[in-house]
């Protein structure tokens, strides 16, 4: 191999055919197929031919085997992990860097740090924060895909609002908009708005001239409202089936014109918690190619089981099974705390998808929605972004991860 290439080998995540994919200049310069015999440890690979076509409830290697390759994961909704509130200020830039790591050392390749609902100056001054970041640090320029702002346009009804703070809850405000998008250099690239403003629709179009997507979400809008927005240029559903009342009309509703409209891609949070099988094979099948996978995790996520106190919460039990509710109510969920590749594994092991589907949902899909050229996936002038990985019962076993042909050890099993 001529200096400055690498190859790695392993099982495409798809097709299950053996594969070396050539990386240079941090970009995948070729994908060569490879023969069955090359080596006994090849022989003891997984199935071939047919994908990874996994069974119900396993995600296990028939007998071990050689890794499998699949793209780097892309999550466009992080509120923090390890510890770390995005949203809990003074943000410090080692913290951001710190965390692009630990997600990449958990197949997540691409993010989209995630600013909720605050005060005016607070959503400045954390927006301000990672625009330092990505100009001070090449790793998180890289991994930081752009800022998800989840409100604070949003509902103001009990139910949709979700966790989000009433008092800075307000209307679309396209100056407020300028001035954060100012302090973020730029780095917004989603905004989750509910339509049920009279100001939306104007708000929507300015932000879609603007290059910035509009996710529709916590929201109370009617159906009417929701295909105003549309119109207006609104592309995605932020976490489809959360953020909702504990009833809905029959029909119509804003949950059922967000599954039937094609033109919106549609979030899932696929944690076993927050969804029930039902719904989540409704949103694959009525979203298909543009089915998202988010983990929406909190600062909780990659952290041990155990009891912990929240900046918005309050006190918190952490479940070994990865669920995280309150601590005075075991039935209310307090956000999400599963990292990406959790999810994708249990989606699959749910048997609602194959794990090359359910890994597309968290790669490809959110990568194409963003129009980046991860969206690619593992082919000739792709970005190396890639993760090798075992499947290990109901859960994936990463191995490494590489970011533009950079590679690091895995941390997450
Ligand atoms: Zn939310």
């Amino acid at each position: 191999m001529p200096e400055g290439l690498e190859s790695i080998v392993g099982r495409h995540y798809s097709t299950g055919k053996l594969i070396e994919l050539t990386v240079a200049g941090g970009r995948i310069a070729a994908v060569n197929g490879l023969a069955e015999d090359i080596g006994s440890e090849v022989k003891g690979g997984a199935e071939s031919g047919t994908g990874i076509g996994i069974g119900v409830g396993t995600l296990s290697d028939a007998g071990g085997g050689i890794p499998w390759l699949a793209p780097g994961l892309v999550d466009l909704q992080v509120n923090g992990s390890f510890g770390i509130d995005f949203n809990t200020l003074p943000l410090r830039m080692e913290d951001v860097s710190g965390i692009t790591r630990l997600l990449q050392a958990g197949g997540v390749t691409s993010y989209c740090p995630t600013l909720i609902t605050n005060s005016s100056a607070a959503i400045g001054e954390a927006a301000a924060a990672f625009a330092a970041a990505v100009r001070s640090d090449p790793a998180a320029a890289a991994g930081i895909a752009g800022i998800h702002l989840e409100g604070p346009f949003l509902s103001p009804e009990d139910g949709p609002r979700g966790a989000h703070p009433a008092e800075h809850i307000c209307p679309p405000d396209w100056e407020a908009f300028v001035r954060w998008q100012d302090a973020a250099e730029g780095l917004i690239r989603i905004i989750t708005i509910s339509p049920e403003w009279p100001e939306a629709p104007s708000f929507i179009t300015r932000c879609s001239d603007a290059g910035v997507i509009v996710s529709i979400g916590h929201t109370a809008a009617s159906p009417a409202q929701i295909r105003e927005a549309i119109a207006a240029g609104a592309r995605m559903s932020t976490h489809l089936g959360n953020g909702t009342h504990l009833s809905l009309p029959r029909h119509p509703n804003y949950l059922l014109e967000q599954l039937a409209a094609d033109e919106l891609w549609g979030c899932m949070i696929a944690d076993g918690f927050h969804l029930p099988p039902s719904l989540l094979k409704l949103i694959l099948r009525m979203k298909c190619e543009q089915a998202i996978l988010v983990s929406d995790a909190v600062s909780l996520s990659g952290m041990p089981p155990g009891h912990y106190r929240l900046h918005i919460g309050g006190e918190v039990v952490l479940t070994e099974e990865g669920r995280l509710h309150l601590a005075g109510n075991p039935g209310l969920l307090a956000g999400s705390a599963m990292q990406l590749a959790e999810q994708v594994a249990g989606l699959a092991c749910s048997g609602l998808a194959g794990l090359d589907e359910a890994w597309n949902c968290a790669s490809l899909h959110p990568a194409g929605l963003l129009g980046l050229p991860q969206a690619a996936g593992l082919a000739p002038g792709a970005p190396a972004d890639i993760v090798s990985f075992r499947r290990d019962g109901a859960r994936l076993k990463l191995l490494d991860c590489w970011k533009n042909g950079v590679k690091s050890r895995c941390s997450v099993e």
